[in-house]
C-alpha cells in the first residue's frame, strides 16, 4: 500500500480539492491508498487565534463564524446537494467546536485545551475530502486518526506510542484498504482515555510517516506546492535546484537546520524500513519530484538553509574569571530547564555564546536564573544561514554583504548568525 499526504495549499479552495482528486485517479488507484490531509490552507492558525481568544476570555463569535464560513463556502462549491449528509456531519462539527470553547476557560491545562480545539481543522477537511471523493467515483472510508495513532498526553508534542498504534492499524485497516481508499486527519493522536493531542505543528507529514511505516507502505508521498526538495527556499533564493534523488540522512539533516520542507521528525519511521519518500508537486503531478531514499551520493549540490527570528545570547563570568566546565554546567543546566533548543555554540576564554530561537518570556526567565553568576547580553532579529556540502563558490555567495556576528564550520557545514 502507499500513503498520500495532502498540506493545507492542496485543500485550501474547491479547486484543489478537485485535483487532489484528479491526483488520486491519475497517480493513486482507487485501493491501497491511505490519505492523510491537512487543515484547509491556514485553518490551524486561525484555530490558535479563537482558541487564544477563548481562553481569555474575549469574543470569539466572529472569528469563529469566519473560520466556519470558509468550511462551509467550499464545500457547498464542491457538493451543492443539500441532501448530501457531509452539510449535516460538518454542522455538527461546528457545534462541537463552538461547545469546546465556550468551555475553555484560564484556569484550564493550556496546552490540553489547546488541543481539544487546534484539531478540529483537520476533522473539518477530511470530512470534506471524504464526503466529495464518494461523489467522483472515488469510494472511501473516512477513519479517525486518533483511534490509530496513540499517544501519551504530552500536549502538542505528544509521543507516540508505536507498538500499540501498529497494532491496532494493522488490526482494521489491511481489509479496508484491500478494498477502498481511506481518508484520514494528520496532525492528531489519541491518549488512551480518549483525549485528543497534537504532534506539534505542521506534524502531518509526521502523521503519513507514522502510517507508512505501520503498515510496511511501499512509497509514501508528499503532495507540495513546490517541485521537490529543492537546495533552498525560493523565497529566499531566486535560483533554486531540485535534488531529483538524495539520502535519509541529508534530508534529516537539512530539516535540523531549518529546512522548512518536511517535518523533521517524518525520516526516522521511513529510514527505519527503508520506505521511499517521494516530494511531489500537486500543481505539476507529471514531473519528476524527489525521491529521498536509503542512497548515497558522493557529491550532492550546496544547500542553503535560513532560520528566521534568532538570538544570539553571550555569557561571561562576573570578575573577568574564565569559562570553566563547572559554568557551562551551570548554562546547561538552566537551558534545558526551560527547554531552550542550542542552534548554535560557541566558546572563548572569556564568554561563551549560544544561538536560539527567539522567545522573550524564556530569554528573560533564563536571565533571571542565571544574572547573579554571569553578564548575559543578548541580541535579537538575526538569522542563522546554513550552507551544507559547501565549496568556495556557495560561500562566496551567500557572505556577500552579510555582517557576520558568528560563524563556524566543520568539514561539511558552515554555519554564521547575521542580520
Ligand atoms: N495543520 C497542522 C499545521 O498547520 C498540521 C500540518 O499542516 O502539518 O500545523
Ligand atoms: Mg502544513
Amino acid at each position: 500500500m502507499k500513503v498520500y499526504k495532502f498540506g493545507g495549499a492542496s485543500v485550501k479552495s474547491a479547486a484543489a480539492f478537485r485535483n487532489i482528486a484528479h491526483i488520486v485517479k491519475n497517480y493513486g488507484g482507487t485501493k491501497q491508498l491511505l490519505l492523510v490531509v491537512s487543515a484547509m490552507g491556514k485553518t490551524t492558525n486561525a484555530l490558535e487565534h479563537l482558541f487564544e481568544l477563548a481562553y481569555h476570555q474575549q469574543d470569539f463569535e466572529s472569528a469563529y463564524d469566519q473560520c466556519i464560513t470558509y468550511h462551509r463556502e467550499v464545500t457547498q462549491e464542491l457538493i451543492p446537494e443539500r441532501d448530501n449528509p457531509v452539510h449535516e456531519r460538518l454542522e455538527q462539527l461546528f457545534s462541537q467546536l463552538q461547545q469546546q470553547l465556550q468551555k475553555t476557560s484560564p484556569g484550564a491545562n493550556y496546552d490540553k485545551m489547546y488541543d481539544q480545539v487546534v484539531s478540529f481543522g483537520e476533522m473539518f477537511s477530511s470530512t470534506i475530502l471524504h464526503y466529495f471523493l464518494q461523489t467522483v467515483a472515488l469510494p472511501n472510508q473516512w477513519i479517525d486518526s486518533r483511534k490509530y495513532i496513540q499517544t501519551d498526553d504530552n500536549w502538542r508534542e505528544a509521543k507516540v506510542d508505536w507498538e500499540w498504534s501498529e497494532r491496532l492499524m494493522k488490526r482494521d485497516l489491511p481489509a479496508i484498504l484491500d478494498k477502498q481508499l481511506v481518508v484520514t486527519q494528520g496532525f492528531l493522536g489519541g491518549t488512551i482515555d480518549g483525549f485528543t493531542t497534537t504532534l506539534g505543528r505542521e506534524g502531518s507529514d509526521f502523521s503519513a510517516a507514522i502510517f507508512a511505516y505501520c503498515l510496511n507502505a511501499s512509497d509514501m508521498y508528499i503532495w507540495k506546492d513546490v517541485e521537490g526538495l529543492l537546495n533552498a527556499d525560493p523565497k529566499y533564493f531566486k535560483e533554486t535546484i531540485r535534488y531529483p534523488e538524495i539520502s535519509y540522512q541529508e534530508t534529516v539533516e537539512m530539516a535540523y537546520y531549518g529546512a522548512s520542507v518536511i517535518h523533521p521528525k517524518t525520516i526516522k519511521p521511513l529510514a527505519n524500513r527503508k520506505i521511499p519518500l517521494y516530494v511531489k508537486s500537486f500543481l505539476n503531478p507529471a514531473a519528476e519530484g524527489t525521491r529521498i531514499c536509503d542512497c548515497r551520493f558522493d557529491k550532492i549540490a550546496p544547500a542553503y538553509i535560513i532560520k528566521e527570528n534568532q538570538c544570539l545570547i553571550s555569557f561571561s563570568v562576573k570578575d573577568f574569571a574564565f569559562i570553566s566546565e563547572k559554568s557551562l554546567g551551570t548554562i546547561f543546566n538552566a537551558l534545558s530547564q526551560l527547554r531552550i533548543k542550542i542552534n548554535m555554540m560557541q566558546n572563548s576564554a572569556i564568554s561563551f555564546s549560544i544561538c536560539t530561537d527567539f522567545q522573550q518570556e524564556r530569554v528573560q526567565r533564563l536571565i533571571q536564573t542565571l544574572h547573579d553568576q554571569f553578564v548575559i547580553y543578548y541580541n535579537t532579529d538575526l538569522r542563522l544561514f546554513t550552507v551544507k556540502n559547501y565549496d568556495t563558490d556557495s560561500l562566496n555567495t551567500i557572505l556577500v554583504d552579510k555582517e557576520v556576528l558568528l560563524e563556524q564550520r566543520t568539514r561539511n557545514t558552515f554555519q554564521f548568525v547575521s542580520r
